[in-house]
C-alpha cells in the first residue's frame, strides 16, 4: 500500500522510535502515548485490520501476542499487568488502517472498556 502510513514506517520512509523488528513484524512506540509504556506492534504484511485476516494468517497473528508478550516483559510490565488492544473499523474508532495491535501499560489502566 504505497500511501499508507504504517507501510511507509514498515519501509522506513517515516521515522519511527522502533523496539523490535524481524522480518514479518516491526513494533515501534506510539507517536501519542496514553500510558508510560504505549508500543505498537504491526505486521510488515498490508493488512487493513483484524477484520481482513485470513485463516492463512493464524501463525503471524499468534507471533503477535508473543512479541506483544515479550515487548511487554522487557518494557517491565510483566508482572503489574498491561493491555492488549487492536480497534477495528470506525465503530472500533480505527484510526490508521493498518492492522496494528497496542500494548499500554505503565499505569493502572480503568477496568471498564468503552
Ligand atoms: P488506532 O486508533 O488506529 O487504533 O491507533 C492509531 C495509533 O497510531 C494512535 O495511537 C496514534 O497515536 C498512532 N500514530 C498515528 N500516526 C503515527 C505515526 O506517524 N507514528 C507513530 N509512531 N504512531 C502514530
Ligand atoms: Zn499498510
Amino acid at each position: 500500500m504505497d500511501d499508507c502510513l504504517f507501510c511507509r514506517i514498515v519501509r522506513g520512509e517515516l521515522p519511527s522510535d522502533k523496539v523490535f523488528e524481524n522480518e514479518r513484524l516491526l513494533a515501534f512506540r506510539d507517536i501519542n502515548p496514553i500510558a508510560p509504556v504505549h508500543i505498537l506492534v504491526v505486521p510488515k504484511k498490508h493488512l487493513t485490520s483484524l477484520a481482513a485476516a485470513g485463516d492463512e494468517d493464524g501463525a503471524l497473528l499468534g507471533e503477535i501476542l508473543l512479541v506483544l508478550r515479550d515487548l511487554a516483559a522487557q518494557a517491565g510490565v510483566g508482572a503489574s499487568g498491561y493491555r492488549v488492544v487492536t480497534n477495528i473499523g470506525a465503530d472500533g474508532a480505527q484510526q490508521v488502517e493498518h492492522l496494528h495491535f497496542h500494548l499500554l501499560g505503565g499505569r493502572k489502566l480503568r477496568a471498564r472498556l468503552e
